[in-house]
């Protein structure tokens, strides 16, 4: 045997890669190339620089293929796999080709069985593959060709069938296209209906969202509180600001649950309210409904709300949400009960009152109250009014102004007051009774200040009217007795008479009068000679004694002023006694009092004073001042006498002569009318004797008119029906009438005017032409025929001055202060012969007062006398 040449391993590798068969052999599990033949690198278009790279590395190009995989495979498992004429792309001269390939991968192991290295042969079949694929492809041809021939045949036949139903579509088809128009047409329609809602459906949304957005606006902008509130959960979804006041909440609880955030809604049974209006999808409305609440700084408060929970539905109508709306109207409800309160008060104020009220509602006068004194007045019992309209209850006061004037307070809101208006009233069986009343109609206002209804008040003075009226027929009856007096001239005498009797009878008052003032003076002396003599005295007698000090205040009373008054000592020298004069009187009597104090003068006067016994007593008081020995002034001792009775008696006296002078003044005028046509009768007829005889009836009948006119003015003036009525006039104007009037008048005295300037004053001009009047003919009555009267008017010191002067026989120095008391006369021999009643100057007097001027008289018996009066300039 010939020995064997072992090669090295490089040989052994060198061999190996010029082997044809295309081989290569790959190591580990990264499949690293230890040997591959050229062949093998021929294909792969590789050089010898990939052996010991990874085959990855070598052919990266294969990494989307399966041979990676198979080859991991086999090593790992250690199974052979071949592939015959598996494609495999492949970067060949720079691009990428595809070839086929017969190939194996074979694990060689070693002798424990594990594999160490794979063995990879391959063989390039491309040739092979393409060629199958050609022939493959022409069979597939031909198979086609084959199928085509036959299809065509088949569509032979059928074109034929085409043909006919060809014309059966052309026939459809215009259909068709008629359809399609229509169809087009519809589209176009469509098309138009979809652009319109899409802007529909933009713009609802946007009015949504607006809505929503004024929604949320008008909510926080509400007068009243306003809530939504969501789901059943009952979210919060928004509160406005009052809501959240009425709550004593903040924005906080916005997004909460309201059974969370208000309990106390729920144990106001508000949360059931709010459930019920949840299921039963009604709206719930309550009004001045009653709840605490918290009052945001930690306490509670009443509040009384008229609310309306809504709910809030979908398009399906189901309930999303509650609306609550909530106005707060605690003030008006606790005004309402206030003058709820007030109102019953007042209603029974009406009811208990007596006098006939009722309280009549809104213009159909409905009648809410009548008191018992009203329904008497109706005749009807409460049942029969209460509730109803007046006019219903009265039919008959349809044509009577009484219900008209009753509305139109509720339009003016003024009352008013109807005296004593006659209206006819029906008692239930028709019969109408009249009834003269007195009404009132009162507006009473809600508190909005309208009228809401009338309180009426009647005064029923039927039975006054009755009694009135049988009056005006007596009074009737009297004049008519009086008219017949008129024919009575006869009786015109013996009144005369009567009247010198109450003269001489006034005369006598008068005397009596200066007798007690005389006695007075006397009792004044003799008291002042020893004070207790005086005490004695003064506490004996009936008159009553007051001693003031210098300052005016009384230091003793006597006994007769505490029976008269009633009064303790202690109270009259503490309190005094002037808020017991008569209101009338007081204000004079003080004044005469103070100026006498200041002035140190006697002084005397008449004044009312309450009596204990409630009555007005009238007092004569005449007071004179005290000196002290060293003749410094010690103050007044003052006595008054009871004189309640004279004055009675003059009062009725009065009252008599002024009855007396009314009754005679009708019959004296038609008497001096009748002298009148007498008078001229007679001169018609050339009959002076008779004629003569009427002028001179007619002279005296003036006289007694003149007298008449004054006691009939000292009636008035008593009576203060004496009216002034001024006037801007020139008062030496005045005096050039009145001299006029006197000249025509008067032919026995020589009437000058000496001096009459310009002088206006205000006053009434009637009532001071009287005054000179008057003053004339005094002058004229007091003086010897044919002598001198001078009139004057100047002006003095800036006042008005008239004068009046006689050359007749005077008057002594004592009369002139009382010259213009009532009734005085001067009661001395040569002056008896003149008839008078000291009426004259007394209402001279009185009217010049009346004017705020002066009256004076200057004159020295047997030197004639000078009358005279001043008036203020205007
Ligand atoms: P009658 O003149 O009616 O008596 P009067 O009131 O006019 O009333 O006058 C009151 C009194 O004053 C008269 O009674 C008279 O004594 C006196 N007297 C008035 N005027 C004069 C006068 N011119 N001269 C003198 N005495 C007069």
């Amino acid at each position: 045997m010939h020995q064997t040449q072992i090669l090295s391993c490089e040989q052994l590798l060198e061999v190996f890669s010029s082997s044809h068969i295309a081989t290569a052999i790959y190591t580990s599990e990264e499949l690293i190339i230890e040997a591959v033949t050229r062949e093998m690198l021929k294909s792969w278009g590789k050089d010898r620089s990939v052996v010991g790279q990874s085959l990855k590395a070598a052919l990266p190009e294969l990494e989307d293929q399966p041979f990676f995989a198979q080859l991991q495979s086999v090593w790992r498992t250690g199974a052979p796999i071949t592939g015959m004429g598996v494609p495999a792309q492949l970067l060949l001269d720079g691009e990428l080709q595809t070839r086929y390939y017969d190939y194996e991968y074979r694990a060689i192991r070693n002798v424990a069985n594990a594999v160490y290295c794979i063995l990879h042969t391959s063989t390039d079949v491309t040739d092979r593959e393409l060629g199958l694929e050609a022939q493959r492809r022409d069979q597939e041809k031909q198979e086609a060709l084959d199928r085509e021939q036959a299809l065509n045949e088949e569509l032979a036949a059928s074109n034929e069938e085409l043909a006919a139903s060809n014309e059966e579509i052309a026939a459809a088809m215009e259909e068709l296209s008629s359809i399609n128009e229509e169809l087009q047409q519809t589209q176009g329609t469509l098309q138009a209906l979809n652009n319109e809602l899409e802007a529909r459906v933009l713009e609802r949304t946007q009015e949504l969202a607006e809505r929503e957005a004024s929604l949320n606006y008008i909510i926080d902008g509400a007068p009243v509180a306003i809530a939504v509130l969501k789901g059943t959960t009952l979210l919060i979804r928004s509160a406005n600001e009052f809501m959240l006041k009425i709550w004593g909440r903040t924005t906080a609880v916005i997004g909460q649950s309201i059974y969370d955030e208000l309990p106390e809604l729920g144990e106001q049974g508000i949360f059931g309210l709010l459930e019920n209006v949840w299921q039963s999808g009604e709206a719930f409305s309550g009004s001045e409904v009653p709840s605490m609440m918290s009052d945001g700084a930690g306490g509670q408060r009443t509040i009384y709300t008229n609310f309306v929970f809504k709910p809030l539905k979908g398009d399906q109508g189901r309930t999303h949400s509650i609306l609550m709306v909530a106005s707060e109207v605690t003030q008006q409800v606790q005004h309402r009960l206030a003058s709820e309160a007030a109102r019953h008060r007042f209603q029974s104020m009406v009811t208990t009152t007596p006098v006939a009220m009722t309280i009549l509602k809104g213009k159909e006068l409905i009648v809410e109250i009548a008191n018992e004194p009203m329904l008497s007045v109706w005749r009807r019992t409460a049942d029969q009014v209460l509730g109803k309209g007046l006019v219903e209850i009265f039919p008959e006061l349809r044509d009577q102004p009484n219900p008209q004037r009753m509305r139109s307070v509720f339009d003016t809101g003024k009352p008013v007051s109807l005296p004593e208006t006659p209206v006819m009233l029906a008692s239930t069986d028709g019969v109408l009774h009249t009834h003269h009343a007195k009404f009132s109609y009162d507006p009473i206002f809600d508190q909005q200040g309208k009228v809401e209804s009338v309180l009426v008040t009647v005064i029923d003075i039927t039975e006054a009217v009755a009694n009135r009226k049988q009056l005006e027929r007596s009074q009737a009856a009297l004049q008519k007795t009086t008219n017949e007096l008129a024919t009575l001239n006869e009786e015109l005498a013996a009144a005369n008479e009567e009247m010198t009797a109450s003269n001489e009878e006034l005369v006598r008052v008068n005397e009596e009068l200066s007798a007690s003032a005389r006695q007075l003076q006397q009792l004044n002396d003799t008291l002042s000679e020893s004070e207790q003599r005086f005490r004695q005295m003064a506490e004996g007698s009936g008159i009553l004694i007051g001693v003031g000090n210098a300052a005016g205040d009384v230091t003793y009373f006597n006994q007769a002023w505490s029976r008269l008054t009633g009064r303790t000592m202690e109270h009259l020298l503490t309190w005094g006694w002037s808020d017991l004069i008569h209101p009338e009187d007081k204000e004079d009597y003080i004044r005469l009092y103070m100026t006498s104090v200041e002035n140190r003068v006697p002084y005397t006067g008449e004044y009312r004073i309450l009596s204990a016994t409630g009555v007005y007593r009238w007092l004569y008081a005449f007071a004179s001042p005290r000196f002290e020995a060293d003749g410094t002034f010690a103050g007044f001792i003052g006595s008054c006498i009871d004189i309640t009775d004279r004055k009675e008696d003059e009062q009725r006296k009065s009252a008599f002569i002024s009855m007396v002078s009314h009754e005679l003044k009708t019959p004296l005028t038609s008497t001096v009318s009748y002298v009148q046509v007498a008078q001229k009768k007679a001169l018609t007829s050339s009959d002076t004797l008779v004629a003569g005889m009427m002028e001179r009836a007619g002279k005296q009948l003036g006289k007694m008119t003149r007298m008449i006119n004054g006691f009939l003015n000292v009636s008035r003036l008593e009576s203060s029906q004496i009216l002034i009525n001024p006037v801007r006039f020139d008062l030496g104007e005045l005096l050039i009438e009145a001299h006029e009037e006197a000249t025509a008048r008067v032919s026995s005295h020589r009437i000058l005017v000496e001096q009459a300037g310009e002088a206006w004053v205000n006053g009434d001009r009637d009532k001071i032409g009287q005054v000179i009047d008057n003053l004339i003919s005094n002058a004229v009555k007091y003086s010897p025929a044919g002598s001198l009267i001078k009139l004057s008017c100047t002006l003095e010191n800036g006042q008005a001055v008239v004068r009046v002067q006689d050359q007749g026989m005077g008057i002594s120095a004592e009369h002139l202060p009382k010259l213009f008391e009532r009734y005085y006369r001067v009661n001395e021999p040569g002056y008896q012969q003149v008839a008078g009643f000291g009426i004259g100057l007394y209402l001279c007097g009185e009217i010049i007062k009346r004017h705020e001027g002066k009256i004076w008289a200057e004159s020295e018996p047997g030197k004639g006398s000078t009358f005279g009066f001043i008036l203020a300039v205007v």
